[in-house]
């Protein structure tokens, strides 16, 4: 039987309509909520990116401001800024607006980001706290994940989970939340030998490597649910002969829905929720900040 296929874009149409009724309740109760983004020089995607989020933002009722600094901006300035926005009482959530110039090192930016106001669940603190399954914000694609992986209808309990990759950001926060869930979870990554001998036991294989299609049918088990977070704009040719650009997962669609019972595609699958839970962690911020613990 083809595998369902789980679309990210519906179900993150569905994640949005629910964040924008709790924006709703609590701007009428609290006040505005504020996104505000840096962007630093003119890299292209990162304005992309930066467009399509305030588009959303608005949809959903939050307001935001783009903090555009120019390509000198020296890592002083950036964190003078982060403070700024930090102290500034109704700034609800800040995040960066990634690629930035190479000058700047993005992580020592994301640490000084208030871990309350950290909308992307970036900050060492909240990656810490994942640890005692206490996130005062948790990082969007992780969520995103975590949500897919739900949808799926798979029983996370005492299922074995293989995740591919595992960055500080995205990898390992989905294995500490498949260990919560308490899945026996299998961590890989670059120095993994035999990799196929471990994704082959997988009921849930998630992938986050970067890689185009490093996982096919080989690494696969009939049956298994296949989430792929993998991003990779490549070059092919069309009909035509001519010279297309293309963005791909790391896992090989169309071999993979053979033989998975659940996948999510690339594009449409784990992007378009990582943007809704972003907002979620937005409104989830606004209420936090009611109440902070530290
Ligand atoms: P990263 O480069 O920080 O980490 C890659 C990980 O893959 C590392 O742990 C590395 O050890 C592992 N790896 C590399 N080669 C491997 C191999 N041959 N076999 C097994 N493991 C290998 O990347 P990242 O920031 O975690 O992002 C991973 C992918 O997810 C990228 O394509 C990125 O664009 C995408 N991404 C998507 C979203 C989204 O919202 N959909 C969000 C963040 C990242």
């Amino acid at each position: 039987m083809p595998a369902n296929i789980l679309d990210g874009k519906a179900i993150a149409a569905e994640i949005r309509n629910e964040v924008s009724a709790k924006i709703a309740s609590y701007t009428v109760r609290y006040g505005p909520i504020r996104l505000c983004a840096i962007l630093i020089g003119s890299d292209r995607a990162a304005r992309i990116y930066a467009d399509s989020q305030r588009k959303r933002c608005l949809q959903a009722g939050v307001q935001h401001e783009l903090v555009e600094l120019p390509e000198s901006t020296t890592q002083a300035r950036l964190l003078a800024e982060i403070d700024r926005l930090n102290a500034d009482p109704n700034v609800t959530g800040i995040m960066l607006q990634l690629p930035m110039p190479a000058s700047i090192d993005p992580a020592a930016a994301q640490y000084r980001i208030d871990p309350y106001k950290d909308v992307e669940g970036v900050n060492p603190a909240n990656i810490g706290l994942l640890f005692y399954d206490v996130p005062i914000i948790a990082p969007c694609t992780a969520l995103a994940v975590m949500e897919m992986i739900r949808r799926s209808g798979v029983e996370i309990r005492g299922a074995e989970a293989v995740v591919v990759g595992q960055s500080r950001i995205v990898g390992r926060p989905i294995s500490m939340f498949l260990t919560t869930q308490m899945a026996t979870v299998t961590a890989c990554h670059i120095a993994t030998r035999n990799l196929h001998a471990h994704t082959r036991n997988a009921d849930i294989l998630v992938v986050a490597v970067g890689k185009p299609h490093i996982i096919g049918a080989e690494h696969i088990k009939q049956g298994a649910v296949v989430i792929d977070v993998g991003i990779n704009s490549i070059r092919e040719r069309d009909a035509n002969g001519n010279i297309v650009r293309k963005t791909i997962g790391d896992v090989d669609f169309g071999a993979a829905a053979k033989i998975a019972s659940a996948i999510t595609p690339v594009p449409g699958g784990i992007g378009p929720v990582t943007v809704a839970m972003l907002l979620q962690n937005v409104v989830e911020a606004a209420y936090k900040q009611l109440n902070r613990r530290i």
